[in-house]
């Protein structure tokens, strides 16, 4: 039976990441995915993928010293400088990275592009085995080891690290319970080919049944994303890309131009926050752990914090000959990461509830608040360094 420091569970961004950070330390790693994720085809014509994700300052610096940064094809990635957000025209404000002395706010980057580019560094990696496809049936948590059975074998490690996303197998089997509820709003993410230029833009305008967001691509592409309720997404959703294409000229801002619909999809927005992030010698990371409303983009952002919070604790403890899988250890990653989680989640559900309340009261304070945010000077700029995690 082989022995690992740490057997990771799900390769998706975070816990690719994850692998990379602990071996980093000189930790061995088993890594194990149930699915492979196709490579992109070479003659680079593949459309973009629906899953894109907003990636934040900090967790582009985590991707570079992980070295992963230089395996990123810069072609099928979009950085933006400027961040509009608005409702009624008057309170239209803009974020704009020379607020916080930046060239840019972020990347516009597929899902699969991140993880294949760490998957690249992991192949590399001496000390990480990569076990895919494999999946755990399950595990048996002692005082001093995991013993986890795979499909045809079984291995030990001091920790069990759960990635396996929203719907986590181990946090369950761990009997970690979670708090969170359905929201009412679905989401739909749509890739288009606009008629106006690449752009270094993305933005957002609310309506009462919920905001349109736009996220410029390479090129003439964009990702837009309709949140609405569920009712009105599956109606969308069963639409051919002609008929979707003119639902979009008649809810979309005028900025948004022309567009062809190159493909879409339809997903349920889910608040989930585990109760305990570490259970004996189970540890859960990223959307294992939690996940929150996608309205500004964070939740692979905030699980790349939960990464570098894990690797700071183990590192502190290694460097002071304590060993890494301590409980002391463990418990400051969980106090590092559960408080910044929540106070993200609770700062989205507040933004979430304002702006799908109908009250015209309500809506005349939230625009005068936009209206003050843009005129807000230094408290602007920190909200932005902060949502950038910077
Ligand atoms: C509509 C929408 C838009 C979003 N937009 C953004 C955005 O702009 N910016 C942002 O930061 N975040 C965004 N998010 C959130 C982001 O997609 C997630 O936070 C992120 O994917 C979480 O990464 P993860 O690695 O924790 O989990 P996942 O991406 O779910 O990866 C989990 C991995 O584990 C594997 N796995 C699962 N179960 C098992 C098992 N039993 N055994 C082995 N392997 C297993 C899966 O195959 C997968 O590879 C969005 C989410 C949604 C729904």
């Amino acid at each position: 039976m082989t022995t690992y420091d740490c057997a990771i569970v799900g390769g998706g961004m975070i816990g690719a990441a994850t692998a990379v950070a602990l071996a980093d330390l000189g930790l061995k790693i088993a890594l194990i995915e149930r699915f492979q994720p196709a490579a992109f085809e070479v003659n680079g014509t593949e459309p973009f993928d629906l899953r894109i994700s907003a990636i934040s300052l900090n967790s582009q610096q985590l991707l570079e010293t992980l070295g992963a940064w230089p395996y990123i094809d810069q072609s099928r990635i979009c950085q933006y400088k400027r961040l509009g957000v608005w409702e009624d025209d008057f309170a239209y404000t803009e974020f704009n990275a020379q607020e916080i002395g930046r060239a840019h706010l972020g990347y516009m980057m597929e899902n699969r592009q991140i993880q294949l580019a760490l998957w690249q560094v992991i192949q590399q990696h001496a000390s990480i085995s990569l076990l895919a496809p494999e999946q755990v049936k399950q595990f048996t948590n002692k005082a001093d080891q995991v013993t986890i059975e795979l499909g045809e074998q079984n291995i030990t490690a001091k920790l069990l690290i759960a990635a396996d996303g929203a719907n986590s197998q181990i946090r369950q089997l761990a009997n970690i319970g979670v708090t969170g509820w359905d929201y009412a709003q679905s989401a739909m993410l749509i890739n288009v080919a606009t008629s106006i230029e690449q752009q270094d833009i993305t933005w957002q305008k609310f309506y009462p049944t919920g905001p349109v967001a736009f996220l410029p691509m390479p090129g003439n592409n964009a990702s837009l994303v309709w949140y609405h309720n569920k009712a009105e997404i599956n109606r969308l959703a069963a639409l051919s890309n002609e008929q979707l294409a003119v639902e979009i000229a008649n809810s979309f801002p005028e900025k948004l131009g022309e567009v062809n619909v190159l493909g879409k999809g339809a997903f349920n927005l889910t608040r989930r926050h585990a109760n305990h992030y570490v259970s004996g010698r189970v540890v859960l990371l990223g959307d294992a752990a939690h996940t929150i409303n996608p309205l500004a983009g964070q939740g692979v952002n905030l699980g790349f914090k939960d990464v570098k919070a894990l690797q700071m604790a183990m590192a502190k403890a290694i460097g002071e000959g304590k060993a890494f899988d301590d409980p002391a250890t463990l418990a400051s990653y969980e106090r590092a990461r559960r408080s910044d989680n929540l106070m993200m989640m609770s700062g989205m559900d507040a933004i979430y509830q304002t702006f799908t309340h109908q009250s015209p009261v309500v809506k005349f304070v939230r625009n005068l608040g936009l209206f003050a945010a843009q005129r807000a000077g230094k408290l602007k700029s920190k909200a932005l360094a902060y949502a950038c995690g910077v």
